[in-house]
């Protein structure tokens, strides 16, 4: 069969291994078939040339038909740059580039006429064109242009002539040498009930559309595909594991669980958490392993919900076990849980990095024997020489700290594995969580306890500081504590250092009667947990930090959170960092403190924070603005987002509607033997072969 992937692009015509090398690299195309996948980001309308006399202020990318008169090189150094007049007896217009000055000259003639295509833009009164595209007018038959590909290049690539441009041609001579058409890539069920353009059909026209309509149909076609892989591939991961692995049946909720809910048990449970839990409960009993996801915003009351789960492994006579990704939290849920339990007879134990010679040798054969019930800890669980008796049911906090690989490996800490219930407080869109985590189950906690107050938040200019540590004296006159954060961000950690050293010295001149403490990453774990101590216990007034306070910790007495160069965080961090405070009966306050000079993105990101407290709200916005690849969570995940043409952000609906039809094969189809469906099972192979990315799914 006519395969592309094995035809190495260094062969096309035109490119050789020099470009190939630099093609490879830049753009991760190796294969015509890579190539033909390297789709447009847009498309211009050629079908008209404009004169220059219509030139006017603003127009798009416009076309103009005429000759150069003259050549001019002005300027030295970096502000050398190359004129060439360009006219059509309606008018001139200056053609400009900054650099491959002595290749222009070669390539393009005085007098000779070409199709020049740009954006005009005023400069010093008269209109010029930087860095045109250029064509000799007789090549160009306007009628065939139409809709004209554009397509990504970087610097390098385009120092070696491979533009846009460039691409477009590779492209029509690949289209033309397919002698015989590709194999088509979805089942004709498929393509027919969705009334899908075949493959052929669809790879020409992404690339030279024959009209808006054609290309509409040819996105479509290619973007349903896209996510229909990407939805078959999780799902069908997900019937094989239900069916290779069964799960521990933890058929009843018993003594241990009882006694804690009617006598332990501080307040009412909301209403989200009884549904959660009541999820929890029938996926416990189900007889297949549970893989659930519990989304809920900063402050619902996982932690409850994650202890009174385990409760149930422990009247099923498992151990159950809590993964958080820092100490600091580790050891707050530790003294939590403890102090839920208290005068039940449970053996909790703490396992961190800092827990050495013989209290560890302890707590490790406590878990061998079975006697250490609930086992609290950082990534220090799932080393080596930790082995349990009967680990039945395991929580992992935060899961966006944690790869798929560690996530694996608590796996083979017991004969079957485990239960596994992963609490995130960074909302995830339903888009993003069925991409990301199509195989696990989700439950959220959309309602907070109640008596909270929402936090009001406000954005502050820096040179208003005095009037900002004027309020904040007022709350700590009235008893409350405050966080100042600083921003950490990993390629200046030196200079973020200093800001936060300065900032320290700076508030502890400003508040002389409060005592302050200070929290960064690059402590010693002891120094640091000394000094959230001091704040825990209220010693401290303020706390000065980076955003290692990020994550979980819970003080409920702090109601001001003051963020500095909030510019510089994205949403979903600025929101964690907000639901620090929140946490008592008082009023609290986010305060984000930014310069003045402010990007359009970043004023959005401002005024969406002021706004609202939604946490879903705020992770679709940021999804918006940001893209998925940033997102916090995605680059961990197991999932880097190589699609290639559908968008996550934008294309959600079609999204939801594509994992139906995934659905409905995997239910019908569940041994992949149906015949009609051989093309996709096939493709499906093919694509996890080749997509490293893919295989990595847990
Ligand atoms: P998160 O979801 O951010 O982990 P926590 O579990 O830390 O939230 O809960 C935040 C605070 O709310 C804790 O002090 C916890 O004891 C308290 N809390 C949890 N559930 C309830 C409830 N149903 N009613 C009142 N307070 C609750
Ligand atoms: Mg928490």
């Amino acid at each position: 069969m006519f395969d592309l992937t094995t035809r190495d692009i260094k062969y096309l015509s035109g490119v050789g291994p020099q470009r190939a090398a630099v093609l490879n690299k830049e753009a991760n195309i190796c294969s015509l078939h890579d190539l033909l996948y390297y789709f447009p980001y847009k498309y211009v309308d050629r079908s008209r040339i404009y004169l220059i006399r219509e030139i006017s202020g603003s127009m798009p990318y416009i076309q103009l038909k005429g000759e150069i008169r003259s050549f001019e090189d002005v300027g030295e150094g970096r502000q050398r740059r190359l004129i060439a007049h360009f006219m059509d007896g309606t008018g001139v217009v200056d053609l400009v580039w900054f650099n491959g000055i002595k290749y222009i000259l070669g390539k393009y003639k005085l007098h000779q006429e070409y199709v020049v295509f740009g954006k005009p833009t005023l400069f010093n009164g008269r209109f010029q064109v930087a860095h045109p595209d250029i064509d000799l007018a007789e090549d160009v038959q306007l009628s065939s242009m139409g809709l004209r590909p554009y397509y990504n290049t970087t610097e390098r690539m385009k120092r070696i002539g491979l533009n846009s441009h460039a691409l477009e041609k590779m492209m029509g001579i690949v289209l033309q040498q397919l002698r015989e058409p590709l194999p088509e890539t979805l089942s004709p069920s498929i393509l027919q009930a969705h009334h899908l353009m075949p493959l052929n059909e669809a790879l020409a026209n992404i690339h030279f559309p024959t009209g808006a309509e054609a290309l509409r149909k040819a996105q479509y076609r290619l973007k349903f595909e896209e996510l229909f892989y990407v939805q078959l591939n999780i799902l069908r991961y997900a019937r094989d594991r239900q069916q290779k692995y069964r799960g521990y049946v933890f058929s009843r909720v018993g003594e241990v669980f009882n006694t804690f809910y009617s006598q332990n048990l501080p307040f009412e449970l909301t209403n989200a958490q009884k549904r959660v839990l009541k999820e929890i409960r029938r996926d416990m009993g189900s007889g297949r392993q549970m893989n659930r996801l519990l989304q809920g915003d900063v402050g619902s009351g996982k932690t409850l919900v994650a202890l009174m789960s385990m409760l149930i492994a422990l009247d099923n006579h498992y151990q159950a076990c809590m993964m958080a990704p820092t100490e600091i939290l580790a050891n707050q849920h530790y003294e939590t849980i403890c102090g839920f339990l208290h005068d039940m007879d449970i053996r909790v134990e703490l396992l961190t990095g800092s827990v050495k010679g013989k209290r560890r040798e302890k707590i490790l054969a406590g878990l061998q024997a079975g006697d250490v019930q609930i086992l609290i800890g950082t990534h220090a669980v799932i080393e080596e020489t930790v082995s349990f008796a009967s680990l039945g049911f395991v929580v992992i906090d935060e899961q966006h700290r944690f790869g798929v690989e560690q996530r694996a490996r608590l796996w083979t800490k017991s004969m079957q594995p485990p239960h596994v219930l992963v609490m995130t407080a960074t909302p995830i869109p339903r888009t993003l969580a069925m991409t990301l985590y199509g195989d696990l189950d989700v439950s959220v906690i959309d309602e907070l306890p109640p008596g909270r107050k929402p936090i009001a938040t406000i954005h502050q200019f820096d040179n208003r500081r005095e009037s900002l540590y004027g309020s904040v004296r007022k709350q700590i006159a009235e008893g409350r504590q405050v966080y100042i954060v600083y921003p950490l961000i990993k390629e200046s950690e030196k200079i973020d250092l200093k800001n936060l050293e300065e900032g320290y010295l700076h508030v502890c001149e400003a508040f002389p009667d409060c005592i302050v403490c200070k929290v960064h990453g690059k402590m010693k774990a002891a120094e640091k947990d000394a000094q959230m101590q001091l704040f825990i216990s209220g010693k401290a007034q303020i706390m000065v930090a980076t955003t290692v306070i990020e994550v979980g910790v819970n003080v409920p007495n702090a109601s001001v959170m003051i963020i500095e160069n909030a510019e510089r965080f994205g949403l979903s961090q600025l929101h964690q960092l907000r639901g620090r405070v929140g946490r008592g009966a008082e009023q609290s306050y986010c305060i984000l403190v930014t310069g003045y000079k402010l990007s359009e993105d970043t004023r959005k990101r401002l005024e969406i924070m002021v706004r609202t407290n939604d946490g879903f709200e705020i992770a679709e916005a940021d999804l918006k603005l940001r893209g998925p690849g940033d997102l916090e969570g995605t680059q961990q995940s197991g999932v880097a987002f190589d699609l290639k043409i559908a968008d996550i952000a934008k294309d959600g609906q079609l999204l939801q509607y594509v994992r139906e039809v995934a659905q409905k094969v995997v239910e019908t189809d569940p041994d992949g033997t149906l015949p009609e469906n051989e093309i996709l099972w096939r493709q499906l192979k093919v694509l996890r072969k080749t997509n490293v990315n893919w295989a990595a799914i847990s």
